[in-house]
């Protein structure tokens, strides 16, 4: 059985949600051909620390760097690196805080300047697949309502679920229970109670689902190398409407995505 979060912990993980959302949007002012992923990942981590958190990502399980900079073919977890940003490419940061012992995770791709219109497509169903997800995290359901949400909407486009990785509950620890995967039947799996802080993160590929683990142990590609998205957000189950804790307000007030 899961515990729900006090009103005092939802505070201090909205606290880290909103770093880490500012965080994205701080990187987000650098995606541009022409960057490097190590330098959006040393943007990231200069402007976590300077809001006295940890990049939670660093040396987890060995993980080496800030950030996870995932580029076109890259499902998650990819290494920031030399590799510069082409126009067209998509760039996937997925950032983590740990601050006043209470965890951040939120994740946003990126289109590298103009992208395709079949990428572009990619893209807007991705994020728009976490907001269903999000819309069926409410009390009473169950987490397989959630991963029927995305999967049904994406599925409808021809896109796939990628069924290897999934959200989780979020807390003290980075993953905490319950998983939440992607794909799922309607009530079916744990039942959602007020005050569980989950993340919803649908990671959806252009081609089919299969996907690879890079010899460096961590960077997770797509089987056809076709492109894949990942966009993540932190939520509080409530009754009848769930209650974002991160946002992409701030990358996206810009206009720039
Ligand atoms: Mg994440
Ligand atoms: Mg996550």
């Amino acid at each position: 059985m899961v515990r729900p979060k006090t009103e005092e912990e939802i505070e201090l993980l909205r606290e880290n949600a909103i770093l880490v959302s500012r965080t994205l949007a701080e990187v987000g002012k650098w995606v541009a051909p022409g960057v490097t992923t190590a330098k959006l990942n040393e943007v990231a981590e200069t402007f976590i620390r300077d809001n006295g958190a940890i990049p939670s990502f660093l040396g987890y399980e060995g993980f080496p760097a800030a950030i996870c900079a995932s580029v076109n073919d890259v499902v998650v977890h990819g290494f920031p690196s030399d590799y510069v940003l082409r126009e067209g490419d998509i760039f996937t940061a997925d950032i983590g805080t740990l601050y006043k012992g209470y965890n951040g995770d939120s994740a946003y791709t990126y289109p590298v300047g103009e992208v395709s219109a079949e990428t572009r497509k990619l893209l807007d169903v991705t994020k728009a697949s976490l907001y269903k997800g999000i819309e069926a995290a409410v009390a009473g359901n169950r987490v397989g309502d959630i991963g029927h949400a995305v999967q049904s909407y994406v599925e409808g486009y021809g896109f796939s679920v990628v069924r290897e990785l999934e959200g989780h509950g979020l807390g003290k620890s980075m993953h905490e229970e319950p998983g939440v995967p992607n794909y799922g039947r309607p009530g079916h799996g744990p039942r959602l109670v007020e005050g569980m802080v989950i993340c919803i993160e649908p990671m959806i590929n252009a081609g089919g689902r299969g996907v690879y683990l890079a010899r460096n142990g961590w960077a997770v590609h797509t089987a056809d190398h076709k492109r894949s998205a990942h966009f993540e957000l932190t939520v509080v189950v409530r009754h009848g409407k769930a209650e974002q804790l991160s946002t992409f307000d701030y990358i996206e007030s810009t206009g720039k995505f």
